[in-house]
């Protein structure tokens, strides 16, 4: 297979079971160390619950993303602008910006807004400062396409995932493969950022 960030081909790491029923291979690119999914058949499937049910760090991990984001956005960025958290899930992280006082607004087209209603981006709205995107680097099935999507709003992002170990760890000694909701099909590295 050929890799989805750098078009090498790529050597099979491993099978592992997702959705406890898909034997899927992952594969290592020599070229840019992506670690990834063959071509993710199974997503309609690992998507019909897009917020999935074990991720039980939801609350946690966006009040830790919003005291991070709020310092960077203080000192690096204006603080006056409209930022918007794309792929923002539930609106939780745009709602805790907002209530900081930051203009924050939300966008997913998986899954609902109900923490920061009324504050969907649209088209209309005057220039983006930053965005942030939390925890989708790793869904990305074309991270370029994605990624070149997400500057058109802004060249700025904030991002997090979660970078790859080394050595690459096998499928069940690692929680981020995500063999359980099957929606993690790309792992980056510090070299491939
Ligand atoms: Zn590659």
């Amino acid at each position: 297979m050929k890799c989805r960030l750098c078009n090498s081909n790529c050597t099979q790491l491993f099978t592992a079971k997702v959705l406890s029923k898909y034997d899927v291979k992952y594969f290592s690119c020599p070229n840019c160390f992506l670690v990834q999914t063959e071509d993710p058949y199974w997503l309609e499937e690992a998507y019909a619950n897009p917020i999935n049910s074990t991720d039980i760090g939801l609350l946690n991990r966006n009040i830790e993303f919003a005291e991070k984001a709020k310092i960077l956005i203080y000192f690096f960025f204006n603080k006056e602008g409209k930022f918007l958290d794309y792929a923002g899930g539930y609106g939780v992280f745009t709602r805790l910006m907002r209530d900081i006082g930051f203009d924050f607004y939300w966008q997913d087209p998986f899954t609902k807004n109900l923490f920061a209603k009324n504050f969907e981006y649209d088209e209309s709205q005057s220039s983006i400062e930053l965005v942030t995107t939390f925890e989708s680097f790793e869904h990305f099935v074309n991270p370029i396409e994605e990624i070149s999507k997400i500057l058109k709003f802004s060249k700025n992002i904030i991002f997090s995932t979660n970078v790859i170990p080394k050595p690459i760890p096998k499928p069940n000694d690692w929680w981020y493969y995500g063999l359980e909701h099957g929606q993690h099909v790309s792992f980056y590295s510090k070299k491939n950022f």
